[in-house]
């Protein structure tokens, strides 16, 4: 590992986006760094970090499986980060590790203007896992009213709301089994629905996790976090009842973006043609175009 270094790990980490991502994003913004992906195991992690350390790697993210096990093995965290428990974007600043979390700013980010202002609304997140954790944690940022968790593990939801609540103070947190139809209830009188679940991803395209679409409606934005495929069964069935649709893609992007400026100590401005250009190369990756 040389001085001009960033990376991302993971176990595994052969299909990860992000060396494209960066690469692109480097070159554009004429910054002297490399991305390298780095295929690191649970039991490896320690040592990757020490070896980072020494050899003074610019900055590192972190993916699944490890977003919350590097915790305990970074020198700080910032505020973001110690809320969620979970560190996607490593810095090192003077020579301690730093973890930072950008997913939140990520998915707020990729939001876009006619989907808001969510204050005083309800929102449906399907999912518990890391990425539902960083969606609601965001929603309640933006000043949303009422959160509907709808998971297939009923008790996961309800220790998501517990953590929330005691780490946030924000109780309006309501947890529901994924297929119960007082989810669907819920999903008809929602202003946004996020799916954080799996269910729809490639190859298992025709799954859907709302078990009637006909709950989604014309006033509704459906964002799924999926990015493969862009446009998945349930942002088709949105869009064939006039939901606004949203793909997973532009959250990579912007969690990616802030990963960057974070590095960087300073005020990168990134313009609507790079974000573009960074959608592009991700799409030719996947195969999308
Ligand atoms: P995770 O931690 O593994 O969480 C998975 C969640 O999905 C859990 O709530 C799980 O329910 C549920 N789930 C899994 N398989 C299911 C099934 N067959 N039926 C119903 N529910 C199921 O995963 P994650 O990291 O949060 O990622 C979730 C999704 O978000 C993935 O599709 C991932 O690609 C996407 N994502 C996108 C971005 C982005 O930037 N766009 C970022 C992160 C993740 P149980 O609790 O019952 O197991």
């Amino acid at each position: 590992m040389g001085e001009k270094l960033f990376g991302v790990i993971g176990d595994p980490i052969e299909h990860s986006l992000s060396p494209a991502l960066f690469e692109y994003v480097l070159r554009e913004l004429e910054l002297p760094y490399r991305y390298r992906a780095f295929h690191v195991r649970a039991n490896e992690l320690r040592d990757f970090l020490q070896k980072a350390r020494a050899e003074g790697i610019a900055g590192v993210n972190v993916t699944i499986p490890h977003k919350e096990r590097v915790v305990p093995l970074l020198d700080a965290l910032d505020s973001q980060a110690q809320k969620l428990g979970a560190v996607n974007t490593v810095a090192s600043e003077g020579g301690r590790l730093i973890g930072y979390n950008t997913d939140v700013l990520g998915f707020t980010r990729s939001l876009p203007a006619r989907g808001l202002p969510l204050a005083g609304e309800r929102a449906v997140v399907l999912g518990t896992g890391g990425a539902a954790k960083a969606v609601v944690y965001a929603l309640i940022d933006l000043g949303i009213h009422e959160i509907v968790l709808g998971n297939r593990t009923l008790p996961r939801a309800e220790q998501l709301a517990m953590q929330v609540a005691t780490r946030t103070g924000y109780k309006n947190m309501h947890c529901l089994m994924l297929h119960d139809l007082h989810t669907l209830e819920a999903i008809r009188q929602a202003k946004l629905l996020v799916n954080a679940t799996p269910v729809g991803m490639h190859p298992q395209v025709g799954d859907c996790p709302v078990s009637d679409p006909s709950c989604l409606h014309e006033d509704l934005l459906v964002y799924d976090l999926i990015y493969n495929p862009q446009k998945t069964r349930l942002l088709k069935e949105a869009e064939k009842r006039g939901a606004q649709a949203i793909a997973g893609l532009d959250m990579l992007i912007y969690q990616a973006l802030e990963s960057l400026r974070i590095w960087m100590k300073g005020e990168l401005k990134f313009s609507e043609a790079l974000i573009r250009g960074v959608r592009h190369t991700l799409e030719a990756r996947l195969g999308l175009r």
